[in-house]
């Protein structure tokens, strides 16, 4: 063919193969020329380019690490914010591979019930049943119906869980009864089948079905009420092979996050009583004497305990906060989908660029990263992990999911959870102004750095997080990558190549000339 060369695919060089758009080593994006500015990157600025696929999708291996000592079979983590981690969050993002960080934005004796909450956790059991005791009335049986749906109900010595079990009413026990006074001590059942506390869910089971009773109430050597079990609930329980366990006692992992205060040394103590296996401590810039302080003082206490510093941007920040003794770093700043600090206070970074860097940095010292902030779709969980972050921590991206703390609610026919930047006003008034002010108590006015809003439903995190996962193998996949250190050892040694997008391409890159079309994410 005229105008053609006609070269052998053996003469080909490395030259002429990256002349032909092979894309760029990480190297040639985030660092400048000598003697030119940079232009910082963000997760939409960045695309891979396709590698060689010689694997299938389902070896994608995920596995990262979250600090020094904690491994994830899911890199993900929920955030420390109010509207997306409390217990709920924690248990199914540990059940599903990941780990939840439970906020602050509540009494430390709270926050330590509902880490210890996540600890006592065993799937299948209820470990907050509603109880009553003996002097309570039938009506208040037909009142939890009503309002909670519960119809079987253990009855305890003070009405409370922990205490002696001595009865249990069931909707049979009150169906023919028509004064709502009655005691529940002249109704109720006492010939109790129990299970013994520590038995397993197949043996919980094995007593459910020969009992042939609803509920199976646990308890401990002393007939103290300590969980309930549920036929109902044992149809939908599974296993989580990939639930995140300490080594110990296999319980699941949980995180808290703290603040850099004095009274944050008693908070985190009463986090470690409850069995806390990583603390968070929570700053929107993490390279203060008083985060420092607080790390030297958490590693010095509790050596076992992991802990995360941050938030950093520079490698000068990570550095501090590395030779403080961290087990792990958290890096965003000003690039949350609430979050107006570059706008209020000019300082942050763009995220692709921060994360790139400070892992880099991070990794020579081996402290692993969580990427936070700014995910908006499995690809940028995958531009993350590309450039270098062991984990991500989600925010908006989770707080539209049924564990996310709160109730739907409707607007314009879209069903919506609130969504809300501790930097808020709204988080601030309730105390989580201690992530944004540092060393001073007496504060006059306080100066937001987030807003108040809502994310659309996302359903139950059992189906969202496979979703992320497999999202991000299929991103891996296409890389030519079948692990995240595979992953790395090509973005440090230049095989991993990207590109930088224009604004056009980025639209490109989206859904675009439709007259309408409907997003179903799985
Ligand atoms: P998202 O995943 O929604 O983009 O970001 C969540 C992250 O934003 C959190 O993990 C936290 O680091 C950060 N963040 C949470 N609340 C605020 C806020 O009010 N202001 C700022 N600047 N950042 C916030």
């Amino acid at each position: 063919m005229s105008g053609f060369e006609h070269i052998k695919v053996s003469e080909l060089d490395q030259a002429t193969l990256d002349e032909g758009g092979c894309g760029h080593s990480a190297t040639a994006v985030f660092h400048a020329a000598p003697g030119k500015a940079c232009v910082a990157y963000t997760y939409e600025d960045l695309i891979l380019m396709p590698g060689h696929i010689a694997f299938p999708v389902h070896e994608v291996n995920l596995e990262s690490h979250l600090t020094k000592k904690i491994i994830l079979k899911a890199p993900f983590v929920s955030s420390p914010m109010d509207t997306v981690t409390e217990q709920t969050m924690a248990i199914n993002m540990a059940l599903q591979g990941g780990i939840g960080i439970i906020h602050s934005n509540m009494s430390d004796d709270e926050q330590a019930s509902q880490v210890y909450a996540v600890k006592k956790y065993k799937n299948g059991f209820i470990n907050d049943p509603v109880c009553l005791s003996v002097n309570d009335t039938v009506g208040d049986v037909v009142r939890i119906k009503k309002t909670l749906g519960y119809s079987g109900i253990p009855i305890t010595e003070d009405g409370k869980l922990g205490s002696k079990l001595v009865g249990f009413v069931s909707a049979r026990d009150i169906d023919f009864v028509d004064d709502s006074t009655k005691k529940l001590s002249d109704v109720m059942t006492t010939s109790l089948t129990t299970g013994s506390e520590g038995c397993s869910l197949s043996e919980a089971n094995e007593i459910l079905q020969r009992s042939k009773k609803g509920k199976l109430p646990i308890v401990d050597a002393n007939g103290n009420l300590v969980s309930l079990i549920a036929r109902t609930d044992l149809h939908k329980a599974r296993d989580f092979p990939n639930a995140s366990r300490d080594h110990a006692n296999k319980q699941l992992l949980v995180g808290a996050s703290i603040g850099t205060r004095p009274a944050d040394k008693d908070r985190a103590r009463k986090l470690v009583e409850a069995g806390v296996d990583v603390i968070v401590i929570d700053s929107s810039q993490g390279d203060s004497i008083y985060q420092l302080d607080m790390v030297q003082h958490l590693k010095a206490t509790y050596p076992e305990l992991q802990v995360i510093g941050g938030n950093v941007v520079t490698c000068g920040q990570a550095l501090h906060l590395i030779e403080a003794g961290v087990d792990g770093l958290r890096v965003g700043m000003g690039i949350g989908s609430i979050c107006t600090t570059q706008e209020v206070c000019a300082v942050g970074r763009a995220q692709g660029s921060a994360v790139y860097h400070v892992a880099k940095f991070a990794r020579k010292f081996g402290i692993p990263i969580v990427a936070d902030g700014g995910i908006q779709s499995t690809g940028h969980i995958t531009k993350a992990l590309a450039c270098g972050a062991s984990c991500v921590m989600m925010g908006s991206m989770l707080a539209g999911t049924e564990e996310a703390p709160g109730d739907y609610f409707f607007q314009d026919g879209v069903r919506l959870k609130k969504y809300r930047g501790m930097g808020s006003i709204e988080a601030m008034s309730k105390g989580s102004d201690k992530r944004y002010v540092w060393g001073d108590d007496d504060i006059q006015v306080k100066v937001a750095q987030g807003v108040s809003g809502s994310v659309a439903d996302k359903g139950s995190l059992r189906r969202y997080i496979p979703y992320l996962c497999q999202g991000v193998r299929h991103g891996l996949q296409d890389a030519g990558v079948n692990s995240l250190d595979m992953a790395w050892e090509r973005l440090y040694n230049g095989k991993l190549r990207f590109e930088i997008r224009s604004p056009a391409a980025q639209k490109e890159g989206g859904v675009h000339s439709l007259h309408n079309y409907s997003k179903r994410l799985y």
